[in-house]
């Protein structure tokens, strides 16, 4: 069967056919680990790994890529403002950028396995790879595609006939609606390669170049590690929605003036996760963490769930009530899944109902309505279990791992820690004491410590 995936390049949805016979290449853009990663970030990841998942499900080997930015990532879009690590440093009283990098990444990757997203094939991380990203700047320098202002070393986009290609910039209407300083830019889309340490304070992460002492820009170790670990020309590059329009277009732009090639044949976007109808992002504070669910007594699965409801081009607006949906769903499944005995065979019609659904660009939100017509289908238990965990290699709800136990918080429990959370917040000492007590009487205790809050069953 064909597998249908949608192209932000060619805006159109495309068979997808491996350009070699023995692996895909998948590289996937990873996070900045200046901070926690909110579940927004996650929702990106977990639509990375569907990808790979289906990937697989359909016969390929996948040699899936993830890279760690742990330099280079300026505040603004628009090369100004501080790194962000060092900015996190920074905030974290001091401790050293490279603590931190190590702490956040030590995080996310805890939140991938607890998602139960599958471990890549390579993690990479950007101060590894700085000589690789060097000798990437030297070829474009060499190729006539860049200059230098006093602060850096600059990709000139001007050089491009089909800059800004992936996501149809509009250069000329780009130029006059500007109203930002350029700075010494020559046009408003060129951007750093390469930022030069400033006279006056030493940063934690600089490196020596044949153009001074500095750091790479935020888009050259994409570039520069995807062409060393899966080629100059592989299968598909991965992202959230938003880097459409800065981050993979320089990506684009790099490798079309250093190798003549797009860099990947497909390139596919997640769409974003809305807290309030807005934009959930690391740097308004405001945002959720996956622990920060755990806490509240949801399986991180639940959230796994939730994103396989919405398609992954869709934007998914996050409400608790949404949550309490998924996790009552998650817990349905569980339990008919571990009660259903083994011994079965695969339904072939189903499996092919849904490998059907998923090969049409990931429609995860109809594979699951299959999975329900299953679980209510006439089929034997024993079948209904075979083809179900057959699915799971997809959905990814880690079926087989789940045990019934007393550790599952009941939904009304649930209900009332949140509600007491609320109380806190307000300071309303006297609604949040009753609430706790409602809760002691269902059997479960509610306390807040350094990990924040935690239910458990009182013994
Ligand atoms: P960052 O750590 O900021 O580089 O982001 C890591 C990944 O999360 C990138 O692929 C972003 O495009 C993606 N991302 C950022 N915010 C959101 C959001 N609210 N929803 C979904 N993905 C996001
Ligand atoms: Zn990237």
């Amino acid at each position: 069967m064909k597998l249908y995936l949608y192209d932000t390049w060619q805006r159109k949805i495309r068979t997808f056919e491996p350009l070699n016979l023995g692996e895909v290449g998948l590289y996937c853009c990873g996070p900045t680990v200046y901070d926690y990663a909110h579940i927004g970030n996650l929702r990106t990841y977990m639509f990375e790994d569907t990808l790979r998942r289906v990937l697989e499900f359909n016969g390929h080997s996948v040699r899936h890529v993830v890279n760690i930015t742990d330099v280079g990532h300026l505040v603004s879009d628009g090369d100004e403002g501080e790194d962000k690590m060092e900015k996190g440093s920074r905030r974290a009283g001091g401790e050293s950028a490279w603590v931190i990098a190590e702490l956040y990444t030590k995080a996310f990757q805890k939140d991938m396995h607890a998602l139960n997203n599958l471990e890549p094939t390579l993690w990479c991380r950007a101060t590894e790879h700085i000589s690789e990203q060097i000798d990437f700047i030297a070829t474009l320098e060499s190729k006539g595609f860049t200059y230098r202002t006093t602060d850096g070393i600059y990709f000139d986009s001007s050089k491009q006939d089909n800059y800004g290609y992936l996501a149809r910039l509009d250069l000329s209407g780009l130029k006059a609606g500007v109203r930002v300083d350029m700075g010494q830019k020559r046009n408003l889309t060129d951007f750093a390669l390469w930022k030069f340490s400033p006279q006056d304070s030493q940063r934690q992460m600089e490196w020596d170049s044949p153009w001074g002492i500095g750091f790479p820009g935020w888009h050259i170790e994409c570039s520069a590690m995807s062409r060393k670990y899966l080629s100059p020309w592989f299968d598909i590059h991965c992202g959230g929605e938003d880097h459409i329009g800065v981050h993979h277009t320089n990506e684009i732009a790099q490798s079309q003036a250093c190798d003549g090639t797009r860099a990947a044949n497909f390139w596919m976007h997640g769409h974003f996760l809305q807290l309030d109808n807005a934009k959930m992002s690391k740097s308004t504070n405001d945002f959720l963490r996956l622990q920060s669910l755990v806490d509240l007594g949801y399986d991180p699965l639940a959230y796994r769930y939730l994103n396989l409801t919405a398609h992954y081009r869709k934007q998914l607006n996050f409400s608790w009530n949404a949550l309490d949906g998924a996790q009552q769903a998650l817990d349905r499944l569980r339990v008919s899944y571990a009660a259903w005995p083994e011994g079965g065979g695969v339904d072939q019609v189903f499996a092919s109902s849904f490998l059907h659904e998923i090969n049409q660009d990931l429609n995860t939100p109809r594979a699951l309505a299959l999975v329900w017509g299953l679980v209510k289908s006439s089929l034997s238990d024993a079948d209904k279990k075979a083809t179900l965990r057959h699915c799971d290699q997809v959905l990814g709800l880690a079926l087989d791992g789940w045990q019934p136990s007393d550790t599952m918080i009941p939904s009304e429990v649930m209900e009332l820690a949140k509600a007491r959370q609320v109380a806190r917040q307000e300071k309303n000492w006297q609604v949040s004491d009753d609430l706790r007590s409602r809760i002691i009487k269902l059997g479960y205790i509610v306390e807040d410590g350094a990990q924040g809050v935690q239910i458990k069953k009182l013994s």
